[in-house]
């Protein structure tokens, strides 16, 4: 497999994600340096941190009929900053077609992840998805690369249980409550499922707008007896 790799490297040589330095035989998708420095959240050892905090925030704010909503578990495996290299892992997941660390990173959130007590119940993962000609578009939905890896760590199913009925303004410069509105009521449950603990994957957090617009969904449709809880790539949130 090394003399393969070695081979490969030759004929066109693999860099890493973050410094673009060319990467030796044993190196994956980051040199030896980056991946020593990943700015990894640890939020998964917790279960209040400013991303749940932040979660927890915009699902009181919408306030669900159903009444009493438990505190939502929430995790990403790394920070997003503006400004820092480290953005270079998901922007390449989501833009630059790169499937092998969407899977890469995947299973690396998946790992934290089966060893925290709270996540521990877990037995269904669902992406959120992308419409249909924004997938046709791009070729590959990058939530659901990130869901397939990190369910396989967690041994347990991944399916597409939501379906985007209508495609949403590009989210960047509308305000908190803009995004709410703008995917409330975006999202449809595709089937049914027994599943008591959900998570719910994307590959960036930032207001939370989204993977709220998938909670609304599940939690309307599968009633309170369900546990929804999130995890994404990155987040955009502080320690
Ligand atoms: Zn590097």
């Amino acid at each position: 497999m090394n003399a393969l790799k070695a081979v490969g490297d030759l004929l066109a040589p693999r860099e890493c994600l973050v410094c673009g330095r060319r990467l030796g035989v044993k190196e994956t998708h980051l040199c030896i340096w980056c991946a020593a420095d990943l700015p990894l959240t640890r939020y998964w050892t917790r279960i209040h941190h400013p991303m749940a905090d932040r979660f927890n925030e915009v699902i009181e704010r919408h306030r669900l009929p159903a009444g009493k909503e438990p505190y939502a578990y929430a995790a990403a495996l790394l920070f997003y900053r503006s400004g820092n290299p480290y953005r270079r892992i998901p922007q390449a997941v989501k833009y630059h077609y790169n499937r092998a660390a969407g899977r890469y990173f995947g299973r690396m959130l998946g790992d934290y992840l089966s060893g925290a007590a709270h996540f521990k119940d877990v037995d269904l993962v669902v992406p959120v998805p992308l419409h249909w000609t924004r997938l046709f578009a791009r070729g590959y939905n990058q939530a659901e690369v990130l869901a397939r890896a990190i369910a396989q760590r967690l041994g347990v199913p991944c399916r597409d249980l939501l379906r985007r009925t209508r495609r949403t303004r590009t989210q960047t410069r509308l305000s908190v409550e803009e995004k709410a509105r703008n995917v409330s009521g975006a999202f449809r449950l595709r089937r049914r499922t027994s599943a008591r603990h959900i998570l719910l994957v994307d590959d960036t957090f930032t207001t939370g707008a989204t993977l709220y617009g998938c909670f609304a969904a599940l939690r309307a449709a599968l009633g309170e007896e369900v546990r929804l809880s999130v995890c994404t790539l990155a987040s955009v949130t502080e320690l």
